[in-house]
C-alpha cells in the first residue's frame, strides 16, 4: 500500500520559521473573468517538501534527476494524539 503523506497546498501553509508564508491569492473569478486563476507565492521550505542535495552540498543534481522510486519506502505510523512534551535545549 502506498500512502501519500503530502499536505494539501493551501493559503498560509506552514513554512520554515522566518521564511515568507505561503500565499494563494485568487486574481480572476469565473463570474467576473469567465475563468478562475490564482497567484501562488511560497518559499521552497513550505509544507511537505524534500530538500534537494543542492540545498546543503555542491551536488549538481536537481530533484527531477532522481527517480521517483527513491522517495517511496517503508514507514510507520506514530500516534501523537495524546500530546507532546517539549523541552527547550537552550542553555544545555
Ligand atoms: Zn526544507
Amino acid at each position: 500500500m502506498v500512502i501519500d503523506l503530502t499536505l494539501p497546498l493551501r493559503d498560509r501553509l506552514d513554512s520554515f520559521p522566518g521564511d515568507a508564508p505561503t500565499r494563494i491569492r485568487q486574481v480572476h473569478t469565473l463570474a467576473r473573468n469567465g475563468y478562475t486563476n490564482s497567484v501562488l507565492s511560497t518559499g521552497m521550505h513550505s509544507g511537505t517538501h524534500i530538500d534537494g542535495s543542492q540545498h546543503l552540498t555542491d551536488d549538481s543534481r536537481f530533484m527531477e534527476d532522481l527517480p521517483p522510486e527513491r522517495f517511496i519506502g517503508r514507514g510507520c505510523v506514530l500516534n501523537a494524539a495524546g500530546g507532546t512534551t517539549h523541552r527547550s535545549t537552550e542553555g544545555i
